[in-house]
């Protein structure tokens, strides 16, 4: 079940700050607080779905079409589209997922480095 109290909950409610970079009636993004890459943006939908198969079952097609549109408006506006980036969902516990509502990481401004590193194989 949805928790309403995580993290981008409250920041979707304007409870908590973020430093927002673009915001539709389909999306929010915002710069990750602990930045992984020189640029790293989270971009979240406004409804509330817990991961990205929950967004994918639950979301109305102009909910996930407007989702994307943002994150193609973003990449772009970000610079990112030009040199490239990476986006990343992680889901669920193997995933490592921190906050439980749907976010993709975007990584770019250099290069991101191997797509996955494993402690273990
Ligand atoms: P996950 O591990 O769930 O895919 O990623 C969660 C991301 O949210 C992490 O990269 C983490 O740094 C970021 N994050 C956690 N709390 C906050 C916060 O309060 N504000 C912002 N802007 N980012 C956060």
């Amino acid at each position: 079940m949805y928790d309403s109290q995580n993290i981008f909950a409250r920041i979707l409610r304007g409870e908590i700050p973020c430093r927002k970079v673009y915001e539709d009636e389909f999306a929010l993004a915002f710069h990750d607080i602990m930045p992984k890459a020189p640029v790293h943006i989270l971009v979240i939908p406004k409804g509330a779905y817990i991961d990205l198969p929950d967004f994918g079952q639950r979301a109305t097609s102009s909910e996930i079409q407007g989702f994307f549109k943002a994150v193609a408006k973003i990449a772009s506006d970000q610079g990112l589209s030009h040199q490239g980036f990476r986006s990343i969902a992680n889901t669920g516990v193997h995933g490592g997922q921190e906050v439980p509502h749907f976010h993709l990481h975007l990584l770019g401004g250099g290069p991101i480095g191997p797509m996955v590193h494993r402690e273990t194989v």
